[in-house]
């Protein structure tokens, strides 16, 4: 911290992104403090494998390496997936995705996000030069010409030259400031749940879209017998939500066999069931004086293409980026143009990402004849045309 009291950068908020954010800049050599309102969940190698999970792709594996968490994440439980399959219940199209063919030994892996969790809380425990203030809570903040200053509900003050907003979805950072967000409600819960099946999983992450649903079978590296089970990611409507919740084990596991088209055999176990309302959100701006949104708090995407977090990480990596750079160039790196060009440079790659996850989602949660036909001979065209496969491949891996 400056003589004066002021940090250069404080985060607010410790999930996977704001924390991966300060050990990115304590790395360039940034003085940051972390504000977190809650500490996170302990993860314990005998435990269940936790419900939430995120496939991460190439990009956030790249950093957190940079970070050192990757082989503490790799080691305690993660599960590679080399193949992806992607079908439709209401055309003949299929979808294949082979890490071979992107000359990589993975297409991602599925980790807990209390794992990744666990393991960046231990970072930033573990380096002294991070001032970590949990439990905390901001009330109000004001700027002045050299810094923003943010109250605590305890009373006390944290100054820094900038602010970083990582709060999450329901940012009460962004709302302080008075950003907008454009919000689209699905009207559909995502149902999640381990489930063991007949087959094994084969490393293989399986979307199907259904008429008004998609499930998605991610494979886990458990090893409690068996071949290993999937991660269920099963998006429906409202109401539909509620009736599967309520089915007992053996019910649920025959419907969501017969929804998966038996892909794996039948279902044969299921843990408790855990439901999430889904929404996109989009905020109308990323930057405001000394002040800047990253991960959920700017922007959160339909679940379908697995990409949220990854996103997420990507606005780490290029604000970090951008901050440096000023930086190094004895620039104030907190000033307008700086905040800009991150502003520039992930905004529109997550307006895009989310306007197509939401057109994906607007197309296959239709059974109009139409769009139905459209369905299937969009995805054997895809699978048969190398360098747009690429392309939705590339995307998927979060490159
Ligand atoms: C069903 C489902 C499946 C998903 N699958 C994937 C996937 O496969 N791949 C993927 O990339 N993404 C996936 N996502 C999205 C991913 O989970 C989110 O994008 C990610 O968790 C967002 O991380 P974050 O750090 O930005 O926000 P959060 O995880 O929401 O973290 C925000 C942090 O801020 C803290 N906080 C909040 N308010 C305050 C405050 N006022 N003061 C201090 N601290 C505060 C919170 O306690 C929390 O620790 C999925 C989402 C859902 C719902």
């Amino acid at each position: 911290m400056s003589r004066r009291g002021i940090h250069d950068v404080a985060i607010v908020g410790a999930g996977m992104v704001g924390s991966a954010l300060a050990l990115a800049l304590t790395k360039a050599g940034f003085d940051v403090a972390l504000l977190e309102s809650r500490p996170p969940a302990p993860w314990r190698a005998e435990d269940e494998v936790d419900l939430r999970v995120v496939a991460l792709a190439a990009s956030s594996i790249a950093l957190f390496e940079r970070l050192d968490a990757w082989k503490p994440i790799r080691t305690a439980r993660a599960c590679t997936y080399r193949h992806m399959q992607v079908w439709d219940a209401l055309a003949p199209g299929e979808l294949h995705f082979d890490a071979a063919d992107e000359g990589a030994a993975a297409l991602g892996y599925i980790v807990e996000n209390r794992l990744i969790q666990h393991v960046l809380w231990r970072a930033l425990q573990a380096d002294a030069g991070i001032a970590l203030h949990c439990p905390a809570k901001v009330a109000a903040t004001e700027v002045d010409a050299d810094r923003r200053t943010l109250a605590l509900d305890d009373g006390s003050r944290i100054a820094a030259r900038l602010i970083v907003a990582a709060d999450g979805a329901d940012s009460a950072l962004r709302n302080l400031l008075g950003i907008a967000t454009q919000d689209r409600d699905y009207a559909q819960r995502a149902i999640v749940a381990h489930v063991r099946t007949e087959r094994g999983h084969v490393e293989t992450a399986w979307q199907r879209f259904l008429p008004a649903s998609t499930i998605a079978f991610l494979p886990l590296a458990d090893g409690r017998g068996g071949a290993g089970r999937c991660s269920i990611v099963w998006s429906v409507p409202n109401a539909e939500a509620e009736r599967l919740l309520a089915l007992d084990d053996a019910t649920f596991c025959n419907e969501l066999g017969a929804a998966f088209d038996f892909r794996l055999g039948r279902i044969t176990a299921t843990t408790t069931r855990a439901a999430f309302p889904l929404r996109m959100k989009l905020a109308e701006r990323y930057i405001a004086p000394r002040f800047a949104l990253i991960g959920d708090a700017a922007h959160v995407v339909h679940p379908l293409a697995g990409q949220g977090v990854n996103l997420g990480l990507r606005d780490v990596d290029e604000l970090c980026a951008a901050l440096s750079e000023a930086r190094d160039a004895k620039r104030d790196f907190a000033a307008d143009f700086v905040l800009r060009r991150y502003e520039r440079r992930r905004r529109s790659d997550n307006a895009i990402a989310a306007h197509s996850f939401d057109a994906i989602q607007r197309v296959f949660g239709s059974d109009a004849l139409p769009l139905a036909a459209l369905r299937g001979a969009g995805l054997r065209i895809v699978d048969r045309l190398a360098p747009l496969k690429q392309m939705f491949a590339r995307r998927a891996a979060g490159q």
